[in-house]
């Protein structure tokens, strides 16, 4: 991938492929080619001189500024692996990262490129990834996902040949850094091959739509929290070379896509992946994309269900185990084939459907309840914004469903709770009935747009 990164650089050399935005959506600064490749040779400098060899590692924990794709690509060329930080973990998170990955060091806010010289492009250890990345929200210690250049380099080709992306396209780019899908996918994927970057400093819906207009930008990534927002945006612009909005990291309802499309006159392509995995599952960009659905796995890509309908995953993207965790490794692999915790289903067009995550399961009364088919029935009422349930300690049967409730403005609670209960009694099963229904102003998420479950279920 790096040497794939350098050599489209070279080619594209006065073409200005990356730029920030301000706060106000006004270009802060913009970087060539040329200039980057230059920024790429001082930073290597710098990497040196900190003693960093193939197959060290190195930390990043840089603003979304001019100095952040140079430095990731340094670390890269100097076979080096790049371990992104998150500037947002707590203290003693971030040093439990720190611990776990053994850095030789840590590239911050503060550092500088050294002396400017061409990049040179230095063997990889065999063992040594290209990318390292701590998954988020897990419980103890942190999980290192190694991801080889073989594994970015068939992902990002996957990826490029399934949504049509070339150098003519221009993203605007608003996913966090620290990220599979920000940084490999969105960052390192454009670099590969010239396309051009917008860094967004952050999301807003109003000055997003602002943005794509202002900037003539044609691919948009994001998670569905943003397009959520965007469609109830009153800002109308035209988007002539829009082409593509793409939208993953947690399920899109179908409402939404509708609405989405209905405001944009664009159907969202919802995408499926794991930091493990990297992307697996895309809806087509030529032919039927289908609400409710993560399309149909890459090419390379196998997907099979288990017996309990969990989704595991072969292909060459795959992870070959957790960073330094033969334990972890063993148990998240059967036959070759990466057990995902997601649970899933082909619907009759054969594209695949998350139905939510096996450890999320409810277990009323010794009977499985998936939260997104409740959720599914519950979000179909026009006067619910967002709905998430969780499974609530029930002295009777184990556990029962909870409904968390937000409602559109001006709806009355109490009148929505009565439609939710009729609707919940002619489209579910009596245990998967929610027993009780809170009303709240927004549900927890985190920055991907992840239900936060541990948080609700402390409500
Ligand atoms: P991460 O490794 O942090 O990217 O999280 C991966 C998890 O996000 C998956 O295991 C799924 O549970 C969830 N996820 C990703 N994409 C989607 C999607 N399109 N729909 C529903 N869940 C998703």
């Amino acid at each position: 991938m790096i040497r794939r990164i350098l050599e489209s650089l070279e080619t594209s050399r006065e073409r200005e492929i990356y730029s920030g935005l301000d706060t106000r959506g006004e270009l802060a600064w913009s970087r060539s080619s040329d200039e980057i490749l230059a920024a790429v040779g001082a930073w290597q400098a710098t990497l040196r001189s900190r003693g960093v060899r193939p197959g060290d590692r190195v930390g990043m924990d840089l603003p979304r500024g001019p100095e952040l794709l140079p430095a990731h690509l340094a670390a890269l060329a100097a076979g080096a692996t790049v371990v992104p930080i998150n500037a947002a973990l707590t203290e003693s998170e971030r040093e439990s990262v720190l611990e776990h990955a053994a850095l030789r060091t840590l590239v911050g806010p503060t550092d500088r490129p050294g002396r400017a010289g061409p990049p040179r492009l230095l063997e990889r250890t065999p063992e040594s990834p290209a990318l390292l990345i701590f998954t988020s929200g897990t419980t103890g210690e942190p999980k290192g996902v190694p991801l080889s250049e073989t594994n970015l380099e068939a992902n990002l080709d996957a990826l490029a040949h399934a949504w049509g992306l070339t150098e003519a396209d221009r993203l605007l780019h608003v996913l966090p850094c620290h990220h599979l899908h920000g940084l490999a996918v969105a960052l390192y994927g454009s670099a590969r091959i010239g396309m051009p970057i917008l860094l967004l400093e952050r999301f807003d819906a109003d000055l997003c739509i602002e943005v794509l207009a202002e900037q003539e930008a044609t691919v948009f990534m994001g998670v569905p929290t943003m397009l959520r927002r965007m469609a109830r945006s009153p800002l109308v612009r035209d988007l002539p070379r829009m082409r593509v909005f793409i939208s993953g990291s947690a399920p899109l309802e179908p409402q939404e896509f509708r609405l989405f499309e209905a405001r944009f006159g664009h159907a969202p392509v919802e995408r499926y992946g794991l930091t493990e995995t990297m992307i697996v599952s895309s809806n087509p960009l030529d032919g039927e994309r289908r609400d409710g659905s993560v399309g149909l796995p890459l090419p390379n890509t196998e997907v099979r269900l288990a017996d309990d309908g969990e989704i595991e995953v072969r292909g060459p993207a795959v992870m070959s185990g957790y960073w330094r965790a033969p334990e972890l490794t063993r148990e998240a692999f059967r036959d070759g084939f990466f057990l995902t915790g997601d649970l899933g289903r082909h619907d009759e067009a054969g594209y695949l459907r998350i139905a939510g995550r096996k450890k999320e399961l409810i277990i009323v009364g010794g009977t499985n309840v998936l939260p997104g088919e409740v959720e599914q029935v519950l979000a179909a009422e026009a006067a619910v914004e967002e709905v998430a349930v969780a499974g609530m300690a029930d002295p009777d049967r184990g556990e029962s469903v909870a409904a968390f409730v937000v409602v559109r403005a001006g709806q009355d609670e109490t009148a929505v709770e009565a439609h939710l209960r009729a609707r919940a009694e002619a489209k579910l099963a009596p245990y998967k009935r929610p027993r009780s229904y809170r009303f709240l102003s927004a549900l927890p998420r985190n920055p991907m747009g992840k239900i936060d479950r541990r948080a609700l279920s402390r409500i």
